[in-house]
């Protein structure tokens, strides 16, 4: 049994951004064979179709669907107020991703593998329901943890994202939400703004947000000493039966769009303590989902060494 499933697809190369940080050459750069030299425990899988349109509908409005699959043909080339750029690939693009996760998490209930990273692209922490932002369509670590309560009858669902941006979108679409846990570190401030440290849900969803911010120029050593002090045990005490990651590798100290100092092995660091949490709280089910991430060289190394991580006892 392989541990760790793999999954990416050339319709991460049909989202085309043209020259944007968020471009077409992420995807090439995490091409399964590029990353089997990393990671060879890693076991590339096809992504299955699971009708990405009906489960996006449970975290998206139908208006905004209808918008975005029609959005390219209508001539628009950016959504949002121009930063996140669409091509004539981008709507199937973006409905793999929804169906890659899927496909990772029914391969992990099923214990088909323990684990999954999906690397595809447009990443989605920063969707809104309603709207399209930061070079994301959908939300979809959000629809993956509405899929795995739907279809798995999974109660609590913990969403960590350690993306140098704050989660804007995940954490709108669970912040009444008891059930699920949005965990997010990142740099503050920095684009989008939102996510200091007093924003912990509201009504019954309250304390279950929970953002710890990082000042720019942070040293490695000192997020992961509060990665470990506080984002891990929280994690536990949530007692999630399930862990989503949006893993951007944007805190890379070589990252243009973030000033924080992480290098490949906090990655894989940070990789050993979700697997150990997720371990002792869930039976080891968690799925990893590819968010941002623009030093093609960070990118690449980074995701190396969390598949190496991931792949790890
Ligand atoms: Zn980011």
């Amino acid at each position: 049994m392989a541990r760790t499933a793999y999954f990416w697809d050339s319709s991460s190369l049909d989202h085309n951004t043209g020259r944007h940080v968020e471009c077409i050459a992420r995807a090439e750069r995490l091409h399964p064979d590029r990353m089997r030299e990393r990671a060879p425990g890693i076991d590339h899988r096809p992504i299955l179709a699971h009708g990405a349109e009906e489960l996006i509908l449970r975290v998206h409005d139908a208006e905004y669907l209808e918008f975005v699959s029609t959005a390219h043909e209508n001539g628009f080339r950016a959504l949002d107020r121009g930063d996140t750029r669409i091509s004539a690939g981008s709507y199937r693009a973006a409905l793999n991703a929804v169906d890659a996760a899927a496909t990772a998490a029914d391969g992990v209930m099923s214990g088909a593998y323990e684990t999954a990273f999906c690397a595809m692209r447009p990443p989605s922490h920063h969707a809104l329901p309603f709207q399209a932002m930061g070079f994301c369509l959908f939300s979809t670590p959000s629809i993956l943890a509405r899929y795995l309560q739907a279809r798995h009858g999974l109660g609590r669902v913990a969403i960590l994202d350690w993306d140098v941006h704050h989660g804007n979108g995940t954490q709108y679409i669970f912040w009444e939400d008891p059930d699920v846990f949005f965990l997010s570190l990142h740099q503050h401030p920095l684009y989008p703004g939102s996510g200091l440290e007093d924003e912990t849900g509201e009504g019954p969803g309250k304390g279950a947000t929970l953002n710890l911010t990082f000042l720019p120029g942070t040293e490695e050593a000192d997020y992961l000493a509060r990665f470990e002090a506080q984002a891990v045990p929280a994690l536990l005490a949530f007692e999630p039966e399930f862990i989503i990651l949006s893993a951007g590798f944007d805190a890379h100290c070589d990252d243009p769009l973030g000033e924080l100092r992480l290098t490949p092995e906090g990655f894989a660091r940070m990789t050993r303590c979700v697997k150990e949490a997720a371990a002792q709280s869930c039976g080891g089910r968690m799925v990893s989902l590819l968010e941002g991430g623009y030093n093609l060289d960070a990118l690449e190394s980074s995701v190396g060494a969390h598949l190496v991580g991931l792949c790890s006892d």
